[in-house]
């Protein structure tokens, strides 16, 4: 992010246009909505200007800017359309000095600030910005975005806005009051709203209000939302994953989980890392359990985020049971898990009507360096295993399956950092694969798949620098 996207108040404040043309009655008026004081230098001004010129806080002054005019001003903009006019205003403004942030229209290299796309539904108000990189593509988003904003939420922020004083009187804990607004935001005190019957809404606020004024108290035990984040794409996310992510008072998370992920968690939300490396317990499972319960029994909203999905060698089912133990609410949303990620973003389907009917998944973390599976379910045709925490083994997990009576030319294959940009596939036989992933110099988290699926890759591999990228740009290049 180049640059701090902030809303910055202009009422009663002096802003300064440049330019007669529509640019700058654009300017103006947005300007003017604002509640700005504007004073707008040139020659004349255009058609566009007719409706703003009787603006009592617009003054309109008949000649070129000189470096006393933005003395007091907060914001210029210039707007010319002509590139020597443009340069000598901002030339202007530059030498005047000044606190003034200068916007010169369509000339990025002459901006202080760019203009943002907006969607007004004031109080609400949406900006959309692309650092000057492409205002068109910020104008179709925010066309987009007309469309799924409905015209009332603007209604309902205000709604709220009104309201806020009197429930800091009756709530004055922070945390609770965010905890009732978002309540009542999604609640049935905002559908009324959204419906246009206000005032049915505030006599159901303020009896709710009322309740809190006499120490009813909505409950005290918070809950703990147990959260599958996917392999690593922030985008296989799941709505309702992204929800909780966006509701928690604190997370606790681990070295599986991207940063592009822990990214899009509230951010005043506290951040506990419960890391876990292989033989590198960072904090004991028992420990993390406690945690949860403790945490919720504060009454905080508890995110336990987890890499893949929480039930599939995730210790998910061990997390939530203390939980259950000592009654605290808790939901479980399931991610999408490694194998399946990792499987789709390498182009190997896991099953395949010529190639497999089933698929294990297994972990190849055993006790003491010994995989502990069993091998008579291993070992059957027309079926794909895919393996977890298997890197580490990979020479005696292929070594056994031999030894077991699997082809040596079984097709396999290593994805590594799946569904991530460094994502990274290696694919060979149960007796090549050792040497070619010791020479591609994986590091994890992988994924091994074994099974003639594998042989798939190649023809339907299309993520990254994978074959099929750009197929059909180059095809319609071509035609
Ligand atoms: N609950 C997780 C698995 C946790 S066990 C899930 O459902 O995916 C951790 C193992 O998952 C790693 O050792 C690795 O085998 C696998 N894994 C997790 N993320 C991965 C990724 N992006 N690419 C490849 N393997 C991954």
């Amino acid at each position: 992010m180049r640059s701090l996207p902030i809303f910055v108040k202009l009422a009663g404040k002096r802003v300064v246009v440049t330019g007669g043309g529509t640019p700058a009655a654009r300017r103006c008026e947005i300007a003017l909505r604002c509640g700005a004081e504007v004073t707008v230098f040139a020659p004349e001004l255009g058609g566009d200007f007719a409706g703003l010129e009787d603006d009592p806080q617009l003054t309109h002054v008949a000649r070129a800017l000189e470096e006393s005019d933005v003395a007091d001003a907060q914001i210029v903009f210039v707007a010319t359309e002509e590139e020597t006019a443009d340069r000598r205003d901002y030339e202007t403004v530059r030498r005047a000095g000044g606190g003034a942030l200068v916007n010169v229209a369509d000339r990025p290299d002459m901006c202080d600030f760019t203009m943002a796309s907006i969607l007004d539904r004031s109080p609400l108000v949406v900006a959309i910005g692309t650092d000057g990189a492409s205002p068109i593509f910020g104008r179709m988003l925010k066309a987009r975005l007309e469309t799924e904003i409905p015209a009332a939420y603007g209604r309902l922020v205000e709604f709220a806005g009104a309201r806020r004083e009197a429930l800091e009187r009756v709530l004055p804990g922070a945390a609770d009051r965010r905890r009732f607004w978002e309540r009542m935001l999604e609640g049935p005190i905002a559908e009324l709203v959204l419906a246009g019957q206000e005032d049915a809404a505030a006599r159901a606020f303020d009896d709710e209000i009322g309740e809190f004024a006499k120490g009813v108290r909505p409950g005290q035990v918070g809950e703990v939302y147990l959260v599958g984040a996917g392999p690593g794409d922030p985008d296989l996310l799941t709505f309702k994953a992204l929800r909780l992510m966006q509701r928690c008072d604190v997370v606790l998370y681990d070295r599986l989980v991207s940063e592009d992920i822990m990214n899009l968690v509230r951010r005043d939300a506290e951040r506990i890392y419960v890391g876990k490396q292989r033989n590198n317990h960072a904090m004991p499972q028992e420990q993390i359990s406690a945690s949860l319960v403790k945490l919720a029994q504060q009454g905080k909203r508890v995110l336990r985020i987890k890499g893949g999905d929480p039930f599939i060698f995730g210790r998910g089912g061990e997390e939530i049971e203390m939980l259950a133990a000592h009654g605290i609410p808790f939901q479980v949303v399931p991610g999408i898990t490694a194998a399946a990620g990792c499987a789709a973003y390498a182009g190997i389907p896991l099953t395949h009507r010529d190639h497999a009917q089933s698929c294990l998944f297994v972990t190849g973390h055993g006790k003491e360096g010994h995989v502990d599976v069993d091998w008579n379910a291993m070992i059957q045709p027309h079926q794909t295993v895919a393996v977890y925490m298997g890197l580490s083994q990979l020479d005696s997990l292929m070594g056994e399956f031999i030894a077991r009576g699997a082809s040596p030319d079984l097709p396999a294959a290593v994805v590594d950092n799946g569904t991530k940009a460094n994502q990274r596939v290696v694919t060979g036989t149960l007796a090549s694969l050792p040497d070619k992933v010791r020479e591609a110099g994986l590091r994890g988290p992988t994924i091994i798949i074994i099974g003639s699926v594998v042989t798939l890759h190649d023809k339907l591999d299309w993520f990254g620098d994978g074959p099929n990228r750009n197929r059909t740009t180059a095809g319609e290049a071509a035609a």
